[in-house]
């Protein structure tokens, strides 16, 4: 982890990382992504004007694209021959096989086996893409069995290889990568609001599944005061019931895979089981990005 931080604080402000990664914002990403005014939303909802930042229209679909690209140019400069990640609904694993496919290393995912029956398309994607699918079956054979099966191999060869996490979780420097690289949303949106209405939007809100999109977005508005700032964590079922994945809200520091977060977990420390039905929002902890 040490290694990967002094190589990740080498490049980052470099100009040709900088250069190469804005590059690929631009041309492959298909960056700036819009910001567009959802009016019938708005209506519906009666008050306030909804605007939406459509991360959605990048090049895979997701916001994942922009951590997984940053992720696989640090690969490269690293001279790593192997990226190694997990995936739950395979979002992060079609952005970071497709980022791999490009830069020109091979790339392994694991995946639960429950998680690969429910997401068909992003399990062919991804073998499209070129990557080695790995089906983790222990456990609940869900994300947090895949995180554990990736971090295993991960530790077999350290030394040519590279843990591509798909969020802004695991231990550091990790959370703070993927804070940086995923910041573009929020300093173009912050932009793009000024341009359009010459003021900060009111609020602004995201859904928090590892905190990747949120964390991006909030960054670039943590010095506006006159902005309210609302991370929405998955309810499920309810939060007074077991099944739900509110992890900030009811969790406490604890640790999971290794690495120290908020945590859903019992009296002795053991980790809670999560829920909600979309695989990629059952992430039993959440990272606090501290450093800079
Ligand atoms: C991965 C993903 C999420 C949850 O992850 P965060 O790290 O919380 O952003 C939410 N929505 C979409 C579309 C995703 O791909």
């Amino acid at each position: 982890m040490d290694e990967i931080n002094q190589a990740y604080e080498e490049i980052r402000h470099t100009e040709a990382f900088q250069n190469e990664l804005m590059q690929l914002f631009q041309d492959y990403v298909g960056r700036p992504s819009p910001v567009y005014h959802a009016k019938r939303l708005s209506d519906q909802l009666g008050g306030a004007q909804i605007f939406l930042k459509r991360e959605d229209l990048n090049h895979t679909g997701a916001h994942k694209i922009n951590h997984c690209l940053g992720e696989a140019l640090l690969a490269k400069y690293m001279g790593k021959t192997k990226v190694i990640a997990e995936t739950g609904a395979g979002q992060h694993g079609v952005a970071l096989a497709t980022a791999c496919a490009l830069v020109g290393i091979p790339c392994e995912i694991h995946m639960g086996q429950v998680d690969i029956e429910k997401e068909h398309p992003n399990v062919t994607k991804m073998k499209i893409l070129g990557c080695n699918l790995i089906p983790v079956t222990r456990g609940t054979a869900t994300l947090k069995d895949a995180v554990d099966s990736a971090f295993e191999e991960y530790l077999k060869d350290p030394v040519n290889s590279i843990y591509a996490i798909g969020s802004v979780v695991g231990p550091h420097p990790f959370p703070k990568m993927v804070r940086d690289f995923q910041s573009i949303i929020g300093r173009e949106a912050r932009q793009q609001f000024q341009d359009k209405f010459n003021k900060h939007p009111d609020y602004i809100t995201a859904c928090v599944g590892g905190g990747s999109n949120a964390m991006g977005l909030f960054t670039a508005f943590l010095e506006d005061d006159d902005v309210r700032i609302v991370g929405v964590e998955p309810a499920g079922k309810g939060l007074s019931t077991p099944d739900h994945s509110a992890t900030l809200t009811l969790g406490s520091p604890g640790e999971i895979h290794g690495f120290k977060c908020y945590v859903l977990q019992d009296d002795k420390g053991q980790p809670l089981p999560v829920h909600s039905i979309a695989s990629g929002l059952t992430i039993r902890a959440l990272g606090r990005s501290t450093a800079t």
